[in-house]
């Protein structure tokens, strides 16, 4: 089994209404291998960063089995560049800078080694990039998840149209959901986005859960309900990689294995949001991950009797 990640590798800058943060490791794509990496290795990865991109991050990486060949380091440009403030939910925020610097003009390149590779995660960035990298595959994964956000909707649209209609599953959040489709009602959202490529959509709703759509089929996610998040910074990413690293290690595409990814992208989101950026991921280990999936199992499990 083997996994491609593409996606940011970036700097962020983070408030919340309990806290500050100045120049912390982030990315779609760091997220996303920090997540996915638990259950499926190698990850081949395709990012861009600049020569300010801390070294001992790629090493913590590779050691979790993140191949790193396909990731350009360009030694005297800056990484991508990302600012956000939270509001008092935690569930909305608003963009407050994104600086392209390196996104601004890559061209991904996969390597030869990655050709082959059953997975293709499409983690948040600049659609035409998604899109170069699907057809410079040889042959085409079992299964493309896509992630995006309201940004690429706002600069890219026509570019997002090509790549959503070659993938298989779209994940994005709920007001991107109503953005994208020109719908309040989400079941209404989902209908719309279907028809726009993706057969399968996960709709996540921060602390609210997540849904997963196929057909006329909804399945409905809880989130965990914690005491206090932190951060909920790359929640969404942390989720695909749980998502997708699911997939990939069960090697199962259907809609009933996809009702169980969509728990462990939730259950491994959940650990995300409890420190700031991504250091609660890089403190797991497989107990504490099914302890947690067990305890999402419990949240949901009830008997009725009808008469
Ligand atoms: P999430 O909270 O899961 O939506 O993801 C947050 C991460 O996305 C941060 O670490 C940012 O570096 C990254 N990010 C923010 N804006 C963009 C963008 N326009 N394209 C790609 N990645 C982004």
């Amino acid at each position: 089994m083997s996994l491609i990640v593409v996606g940011t590798m970036a700097f962020d800058n983070i408030e919340t209404p309990f806290g500050k943060s100045d120049r912390i490791v982030g990315g779609a794509a760091t997220y996303i291998a920090w997540s996915a990496c638990n259950f499926t290795r190698p990850i081949n990865q395709i990012s861009v960063v600049g020569g300010d991109f801390p070294e001992e991050e790629m090493q913590a990486l590779a050691l979790r089995g993140v191949n790193l060949e396909g990731v350009q380091v360009r030694k005297n440009e800056k990484s991508f560049f990302w600012a956000g403030r939270y509001h008092m939910d935690m569930n909305t925020r608003d963009t407050l800078d994104t600086q392209l610097n390196v996104l601004a003009d890559f061209n991904p390149i996969v390597p030869e080694s990655y050709q082959g590779s059953e997975f293709l995660m499409l983690g948040n960035l600049v659609p035409s990039v998604q899109l170069s990298v699907i057809r410079q595959l040889k042959s085409r994964p079992n299964l493309i998840v896509l992630d995006t956000m309201n940004f690429w909707m706002e600069t890219a649209m026509p570019d997002l149209e090509k790549v959503l209609r070659e993938i298989d599953v779209l994940l994005i959040n709920d007001s991107e959901a109503r953005q994208l489709s020109a719908q309040y009602s989400l079941v209404k959202a989902a209908r719309e986005i279907m028809k726009m490529g993706p057969k399968y959509l996960v709709i996540k709703k921060g602390e609210h859960g997540a849904l997963l759509f196929y057909e006329d089929q909804v399945f409905v996610a809880p989130a965990l309900p914690l005491e206090d998040v932190f951060d909920p910074t790359g929640a969404g990413d942390t989720f695909a990689g749980g998502f997708m690293g699911h997939i990939a290690r069960t090697r199962d595409v259907s809609f009933e294995n996809m009702k169980t990814a969509v728990i462990v992208g939730s259950a491994m989101a959940s650990f995300c949001v409890e420190k700031f950026g991504n250091t609660r991921l890089k403190e797991l280990d497989r107990e504490q991950i099914d302890s947690r999936i067990r305890q999402f199992v419990e949240l949901v499990n009830f008997d009725i009797q009808l008469v």
